[in-house]
């Protein structure tokens, strides 16, 4: 076990992973992140590096998969992905005059709460002719249901199910995935957190009294929040050996630490 100090700044309560952003939380980070491509059999949607390489090995996975299982031969799209504030606008300003304003409330977030412009979420669509742009089909049988069930390993989660609009302030988008990372991802699949609910529940943790543990596939992580002063905070982490520290904001007041001890 080694200490490893950390200086957290205020601003790292605005940035990472797990950032919440919706009406009530907008994005605070105006910066373009860097941005690489997934790829899919159109190579062109973009989202921040380590969500498209992540994105890649799931599509790849479950495409791997299903074929296996001799499903027929379906592919994933990435049908939207990272937006920027301009984009999120245009898209927002179109909609409302092509669909007018409760469908557009519901699909289409305001700009500046938009997950898009994190670039952490991806729409995701069946390979087909017509394709549509903001309600794009994808369905929940077949490759895409193998999708579904890989998604938490590769730190995915669908971002607004059915009957959690209350949460989530979102019409159901079952087309619509973010990335969050792992764990967190599996700890919400498993217990049915939104990330509404989850940057909530994990405040209960606190990193140096009593963080959340969670063991799967051989592999321990230590999950604590804290919270971050205007000033910053400088904190001493307890890792072990070969283990390793993540820190995302939560966009709200804090950051979530994740300590992941390696494989034994
Ligand atoms: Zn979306």
């Amino acid at each position: 076990m080694k200490i490893c100090q950390r200086k957290i700044a205020r601003e790292s309560v605005f940035c990472g992973s797990l950032i919440l952003v919706n009406a009530k939380h907008r994005l605070r980070e105006e910066r373009e992140p860097e941005l690489s491509a997934v790829r899919d059999s159109r190579l062109k949607m973009r989202m921040q590096t380590v969500a498209a390489q992540a994105l890649t090995a799931l599509i790849a996975a479950s495409e791997r998969a299903a074929w296996q299982e001799e499903k027929n031969r379906e592919r994933i799209v990435c049908v939207s992905g990272y937006r920027s504030r301009e984009e999120q606008a245009g898209i927002f300003a179109r909609s409302l005059a092509e669909n007018g304003q409760v469908f557009t409330e519901t699909y289409v977030a305001y700009p500046g709460c938009s997950e898009h412009e994190t670039g952490l979420a991806m729409d995701l669509g069946k390979e087909q002719k017509e394709i549509d742009f903001i309600c794009p089909e994808f369905p929940r049988d077949g490759m895409f249901g193998v999708f579904r069930r890989l998604a938490p390993e590769y730190g995915f989660v669908e971002r607004y199910p059915a009957g959690r609009e209350e949460q989530t302030g979102i019409g159901a988008e079952p087309w619509h995935f973010r990335y969050v990372g792992t764990p967190h991802a599996q700890i919400m699949a498993e217990r049915g957190m939104v990330l509404e609910e989850y940057v909530r529940w994990i405040r209960q943790y606190e990193l140096s009294d009593n963080p959340f543990l969670y063991c799967a596939g051989g592999k321990t992580a230590a999950i604590g929040y804290l919270r971050v002063s205007d000033r910053g905070e400088n904190v001493y982490i307890a890792v072990p050996g070969n283990g390793t520290v993540s820190i995302s904001g939560d966009n709200i007041d804090g950051v979530i630490v994740t300590v992941e001890a390696g494989e034994r």
